[in-house]
């Protein structure tokens, strides 16, 4: 780190500004909000900001800047023009270890200003160490657009019941599961539509009559096909909210990324025929932790009701009595779909599309081949690249044409990305000249020819 962002507490302390432009205006615009007493030096000064100034009992000093000034000041900006006045201002205060910042000029300044997100007293800062402050400038908009701007009024409603929480949950692991609840409830909505009586009222009720300590509850989360843009707002949140992360081989690092920093993270597994956890274990794990009281995230590739078995663990949990729920994710048909270029259904090639698992029990086919040869229909192969051999079979068998098109998409929506396209007929021979790394999915029908003219993903 180059710099350590700290809070400055300014409140009636002495500041001074040298300068009186518009650069001067706008720094002193940030330390009258934090409360300065603010002295400005400068011959010139721009008639709104002495006005400002002065409304904030400071005063106002026309004249040119000499050393001594900056004696006595907490902070002092350097905003003028001419580049020795600044030098001056910045070699007058660290002499005296007096906290210094000269507009852009990193190097003259012993303190920077970072693009600031003011929801108060919820504060953000921003900053790219005077690298490129349009970039952290590009960063807060963003983010600004993503905080309500009522945030700073939750923040402050949960400041009064700060110390009464304090000593309702001495454990302070208790009491951040207190306010995660209070936070995943009803009641920041409350204070979002303005009814913050109510919102108050509530939560001196949930204090003085606590319910029982949270209990610990299981997300069965879709972390999508692999891409993390992919993932939903509520998986993301979910993600970190938990404590643990229990996850397998389909989830990708990228994603595993984005969960909580301290949660534990348990690898439960599942490449084809090597389960590092047989299936009834993970539904065995979710409901002890979740007894331990933990918030249990099991992130599942694509979507968890599309063979994802998901319907199996919550069954457990179910029985077991342990609060769930259920966020989709992206299944691997739609983000392979879309990341090749290959609509699923089209007006002149498609109108249905069926979702069917290629994994074979005992390696025997065992599907309702006669439904799958149905024309205008696109299939989508999970779980197919090893049988594709027999499933080729059975669909020629069953009176698909041989001249059916096929596209095999590997580690589809990631920039691992590849796509092999042939036909029923070849399709065998080219997987056979490039092998492809799981995970694959296979997508069979007319629907496939439309990639040449509507692939946009490079790979
Ligand atoms: N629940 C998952 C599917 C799990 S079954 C979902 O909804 O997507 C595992 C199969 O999904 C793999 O064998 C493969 O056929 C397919 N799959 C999952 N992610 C994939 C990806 N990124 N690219 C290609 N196929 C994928």
């Amino acid at each position: 780190m180059e710099t350590l962002p700290l809070g400055f507490r300014l409140q009636d302390r002495p500041c001074l500004v040298v300068g009186g432009g518009d650069i001067a205006a706008r720094k002193a615009s940030l330390v009258l909000r934090a409360g300065a007493r603010v002295t400005l030096v400068a011959p010139e000064v721009l008639p709104s900001l002495r006005a400002d100034i002065k409304a904030q009992g400071g005063t106002v000093q026309l004249r040119r800047f000499q050393e001594d000034d900056v004696v006595g000041n907490v902070l002092v900006i350097a905003a003028t023009s001419d580049e020795a006045v600044n030098a001056a201002v910045s070699q007058a205060c660290q002499a005296r270890s007096i906290p210094v910042n000269v507009v852009d000029a990193p190097a003259l300044c012993t303190v920077i200003f970072p693009a600031i997100i003011d929801r108060s007293p919820l504060l953000i800062g921003i900053s790219s160490n005077g690298v490129s402050p349009v970039l952290a400038r590009r960063l807060r908009g963003r983010i600004e657009s993503l905080i309500p701007a009522a945030y700073g009024r939750l923040a402050s409603l949960l400041g009064e019941f700060r110390k009464q929480a304090k000593q309702h949950f001495p454990d302070a692991s208790a009491r951040r599961q207190f306010w995660e609840s209070v936070l995943d409830g009803p009641l920041p909505e409350l204070v979002f539509g303005g009814r913050e009586a109510e919102a108050r009222q509530q939560l001196a009720g949930l204090l003085e009559n606590p319910a029982k300590p949270p209990s610990g509850e299981v997300y069965l989360v879709g972390a999508g096909p692999g891409d993390p843009d992919l993932l939903t707002f509520k998986a993301l949140r979910l993600m970190q909210q938990a404590d643990v992360v229990v996850y397998d081989r389909l989830v990708s690092a990228p994603i595993l990324d984005l969960c909580r920093r301290d949660a534990d993270r348990i690898y439960v597994g599942k490449a084809r025929a090597d389960h590092a956890l047989p299936q009834e274990d993970i539904n065995g794990l979710l409901v002890r932790l979740a007894r331990e009281g933990k918030r249990v995230c099991r992130l599942k590739g694509g979507d968890p009701f599309i063979f994802g078995r998901g319907g199996e663990e919550i069954e457990e949990l179910a029985d077991a009595g342990i609060p769930f729920q259920v966020v989709p994710g992206i299944t691997a048909a739609s983000g392979c779909a879309a990341y090749s270029g290959i609509p699923l259904t089209h007006r002149n090639h498609a109108q249905s599309v069926r979702f069917v698992t290629g994994h074979l029990k005992d390696g025997t086919p065992d599907l309702p081949w006669a439904e799958l040869v149905h024309p205008n229909q696109t299939l989508v192969l999970y779980m197919g690249l090893v049988s594709l051999g027999p499933i080729r079979e059975q669909l020629l068998a069953h009176g698909l044409p041989i001249s059916t098109p096929v596209a095999m998409i590997s580690r589809g929506t990631t920039p691992q990305q590849q796509v092999v396209t042939g036909t029923l007929q070849d399709i065998t021979d080219k997987l056979a000249a490039t092998p492809l790394p799981a995970p694959t999915l296979i997508i069979v029908g007319d629907v496939v020819t439309l990639r040449e003219r509507l692939n946009w993903f490079r790979d």
